[in-house]
């Protein structure tokens, strides 16, 4: 078969479940397409072609001695902040480009578990900061829709892989919204569960208290199979929590749409700098959910104007603190001949980190720092539970919260925007994990330059099967999710 990479999950399963096809020739055909195609789009930063090819064999026995899973012999693709034991996992860089991790996180594991087949570890901005995924420093990834323009961060190998049906799906994790812009700017649904939902042993820290996992996929049935892998309590993570996992695949015709009441903040549709296309589709797309039945309701959102600052000091103070560990001592990078202990620490770190990375270590420093910190950190603190107790005076009148993933489409590559300019398009995403709150993105279109816009559904805590059910009646209703970038059309 020539078309695999054109079928969903559920049709992935049911067929190698039947036999159609074999894990061995749809991990072969994903190779293929791999190393035709990411050339162009960059989006691999490590293929692990012969340990895949020996997992699809072994899937393919499970499958035959009828001991498989619904996704066993599935490939994915991780994203690369996840450690995977034998195999590179860089967080995008230089500091980990040679670091073996000696076990795999429990999303890998999980994933293993159940059968799926790694067919490598994608590109993201280093440590997860950025929007672009051009801090990287294994080069910038490109977006499948238009190969000058970036597909966003900090997941964007994820997004761009799947965006270019090079994996069927992916790992993400979002700390700020690095699964929900990426999957906007390259037209994918993408879901960043409750805090406390997915398990972030083994994924690198970034800030602990806003990291979160999650599926990047091109439907929320797509993502609903990885969410049924990933979700669940792990004694490894003191912050997972002890609750029991939905199914998500079965639930996700038990949202209705008729009846649902979609909370829409005033403040969030006057934010100097949101589009006009993007605000005119995700309009439309509310439009639609409101002839599926839904009820709109205007509501208010008051401390729309202190997210970007809360959380510009919560991450990096968390990072400051995070990436200490790197110190050119007992793994990553280490500088040549260093004199004395302090030049190998200055100089590993100096040389092993790029620039957004030092930048956010310094102000995160500066904010904890003895003089400083009640000014800044402790203050932010406060800010966040005000900014979680506005959301959740709003769940007491709306099911959900709509909102653009992002102020604009995707940047063209190398646009260069200010540090605060890069950090204001992170307005609608960043109080969501502020709040630890689970938030889906869905593709509603394009904009003047064909690039994609996406709806963002922000839920109460644990509503990820809701979330789920509601992007899956819009996604019957509705065919842009199954719109493909011309680069997906191409045959290897
Ligand atoms: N763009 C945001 C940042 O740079 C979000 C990143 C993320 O979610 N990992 O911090």
């Amino acid at each position: 078969m020539t078309d695999l990479h054109r079928l969903s999950i559920r049709e992935l399963s049911e067929g190698l479940a039947s036999a159609k096809f074999s894990s061995r020739e749809l991990t072969e055909h994903y190779l293929k397409r791999i190393e035709k195609i990411d050339a162009q789009v960059k989006s691999y930063v490590t293929v692990t072609a012969e340990q895949a090819l020996a997992q699809a064999d072994a899937a393919d026995a499970a499958l035959k001695a009828g001991n498989a899973t619904a996704l066993t012999g599935v490939p994915i693709a991780h994203k690369d902040i996840f450690c995977t034991q034998g195999i590179k996992t860089t967080a995008g860089s230089k500091i980990l480009d040679n670091f073996i991790s000696p076990y795999d996180a429990t999303v890998v594991a999980k994933g293993k578990a159940a059968g799926l087949v790694t067919l490598g570890k994608v590109n993201m901005d280093e440590f997860a900061m950025g929007s672009t995924s051009e801090n990287s420093y294994y080069g910038a990834t490109a977006n499948p829709w238009n190969l000058s323009h970036v597909p966003g961060g900090s997941s964007g190998g994820s997004a761009a892989a799947v965006a270019a049906d090079l994996a069927p799906f992916a790992t993400g994790t979002d700390t700020g919204g690095s699964i929900r812009q990426p999957a906007s700017f390259c037209g994918l649904t993408g879901l960043k569960p409750t805090y406390g939902r997915v398990s972030r042993f083994g994924m690198i820290a970034y800030a602990s208290s806003l990291d979160q996992g999650g599926p990047m996929a091109r439907s929320a049935e797509d993502c609903a199979y990885l969410m049924n892998v990933m979700a669940g309590h792990d004694a490894k993570d003191s912050t997972s929590v002890e609750k029991d996992v939905d199914n998500y695949v079965a639930n996700l015709n038990d949202t209705s749409v008729k009846g649902l009441r979609i909370g829409i903040p005033k403040q969030y549709f006057n934010v100097a700098g949101l589009d006009a296309d993007v605000k005119a589709r995700v309009e439309e797309s509310l439009k639609k959910l409101e002839e599926m039945g839904a009820t709109l309701v205007e509501i208010d959102l008051t401390m729309t104007d202190a997210y970007v600052p809360t959380y510009y000091l919560i991450a990096p103070a968390e990072a400051s603190s995070n990436l200490q560990r790197f110190d050119g001592v007992r793994y990553g990078y280490r500088c040549e001949n260093p004199v004395d202990l302090m030049d190998l620490y200055k100089r590993s770190r100096s040389e092993g980190f790029g620039k957004e990375v030092q930048q956010r270590i310094l102000i995160g420093t500066y904010a904890l720092s003895a003089g400083y910190y009640d000014a800044y950190y402790v203050k932010a603190q406060k800010v966040r539970r005000l900014i979680q107790q506005d959301f959740l005076k709003a769940f007491e009148s709306v099911d959900v919260i709509a909102a653009p993933a992002a102020p604009t489409t995707a940047y063209k590559i190398g646009a260069n925007l200010s540090p605060v300019e890069m950090y204001l398009g992170d307005i609608y995403t960043i109080a969501v994990n502020l709040a630890g709150l689970p938030a889906i993105n869905a593709p509603v279109g394009f904009d003047k330059d064909n690039l994609p816009v996406g709806l963002q559904l922000i839920g109460n805590y644990w509503s990820e099967s809701q979330l789920l059910s509601v992007v899956h009646q819009y996604q019957q209703a509705t065919d842009w999710h199954t719109k493909r970038a011309a680069i997906a059309e191409e045959n290897a």
